[in-house]
């Protein structure tokens, strides 16, 4: 069976190399190789030995998802199908910014959870995604916005004075940062993710730092232990309601973990997170979650943990049940976190144009779980 290096991460490679009667430092070149040129052909290696190369020709692969489709939006924003076998699909969204430039990636062909505002909760759950599955949304993102900066600068050189409008910024050719926002509950998909993430952070590999790489979760307090030791990067929690009633309605796994238990798991974080607050994501739900009271109980709620707010306006979606808060009710809701001094900010929708917002990642998800309802 051929072996598909990007399932690997820098253990893992330094363990394959072992088992090829390789020395470890081979891993290293190898990881440069594959994550940070972009490379998936052996030949193309060339401080590897000649007899390597063609071993590993013979028996490894580097082989990211096959991508479907891909769709520009008017204000820069990409964002790419990748095939997943089975006529399954999953998305991934590059968000251009003036300083940074943001990869959301997912984590699973569907999900579980079945947040009652997700469209990708509403398709069910398929499977997992694998290592290579997950870190080639990346690799494939910086390849592509490899070839966009050579494209790029050949024809600055062509038209010289116009190298702010085609060469807008450095940024935007390469992902800076990573969100782990896209399809799919990450910490439902641990250990995949993990080995994903450490090669997001590997020096060798995409050489990220902690702090701009962040996983949301709808709050699975569990893993979210687990991921303070293994690999605490910023951490993102999908909070959506200030009390437990109405978040077992929107969000339901808060049923098995409740506010109580999920505000002190947030806590413990911070001390093995690489920053001192944490992101509480709110999505902003006309008449459900958005009133002048609700804001004040969210206050009272997370009085005692250092956090900041995001707030999201809801993206619909065909047959969804919900509608988005007015502009002037977000700004209200948004007011009393401010004058609590919370420091809250209103997501931007990016990509609108290409469904590519949050929560409208569609993909294509033939269900593979027995459903009640
Ligand atoms: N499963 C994880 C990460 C993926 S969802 C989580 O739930 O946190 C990423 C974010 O998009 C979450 O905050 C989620 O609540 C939000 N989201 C889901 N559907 C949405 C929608 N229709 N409009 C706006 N945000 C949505
Ligand atoms: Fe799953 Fe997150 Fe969507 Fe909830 S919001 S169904 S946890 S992807």
């Amino acid at each position: 069976m051929t072996i598909n290096l990007l399932n690997f991460d820098a253990k893992d490679l330094t363990g394959f190399c072992g088992e090829i009667g390789e020395r470890p430092f081979r891993a290293k070149q190898l990881l440069r190789w594959i994550h940070q040129s972009g490379e998936d052909n052996f030949h193309g290696m060339s401080n590897l030995a000649k007899v390597l190369r063609e071993k590993l020709s013979a028996i490894a692969v580097v082989k990211p998802p096959h991508v479907i489709s891909e769709h520009i939006s008017a204000d820069g924003t990409r964002k790419w199908l990748m095939n997943m076998g089975s006529g399954n699909g999953v998305e991934s969204v590059f968000i251009p910014e003036t300083h940074r430039s943001t990869l959301c990636v997912s984590s699973q062909v569907g999900c579980a959870l079945e947040c009652s505002f997700c469209s990708t909760g509403k398709q069910g759950f398929n499977r997992n995604l694998s290592v290579a599955e997950i870190i080639g949304q990346l690799w494939w993102a910086n390849k592509v916005l490899a070839t966009t900066k050579k494209k790029a600068s050949s024809r600055m050189n062509e038209s010289i004075n116009k190298v702010e409008q085609i060469f807008p910024s450095e940024s935007n050719y390469k992902v800076s940062n990573v969100v782990m926002m896209g399809m799919g509950e990450p910490l439902a998909n641990f250990e995949n993710v993990v080995s994903a993430l450490d090669l997001m952070l590997d020096d060798n590999a995409y050489g990220l730092s902690r702090r701009r790489v962040t996983v949301s979760t709808s709050g699975l307090v569990p893993a979210i232990d687990r991921l303070s030791k293994r690999c605490p990067v910023s951490l993102a929690v999908s909070l959506h309601a200030p009390n437990d009633v109405l978040r077992d309605k929107l969000v339901p796994i808060n049923k098995k973990y409740p506010l109580k238990v999920l505000l002190p798991a947030c806590r413990r974080y911070l001390k093995d997170g690489p920053r001192n607050f944490i992101t509480f994501e709110y999505i902003m739900l006309a008449g459900i979650n958005d009133s002048v009271s609700q804001a004040r109980e969210l206050v009272k709620l997370v009085k005692d943990i250092p956090c900041k707010f995001n707030l999201i306006p809801f993206n619909s979606f065909p047959n969804s049940d919900y509608k988005c808060s007015s502009p002037e009710v977000i700004r209200q809701f948004r007011d009393v976190l401010m004058q609590a001094d919370l420091v809250s900010t209103v997501r931007k929708t990016r990509g609108d144009d290409i469904d590519a917002a949050c929560g409208q990642l569609a993909g294509r998800v033939f269900d593979r779980t027995r459903r009640t309802n």
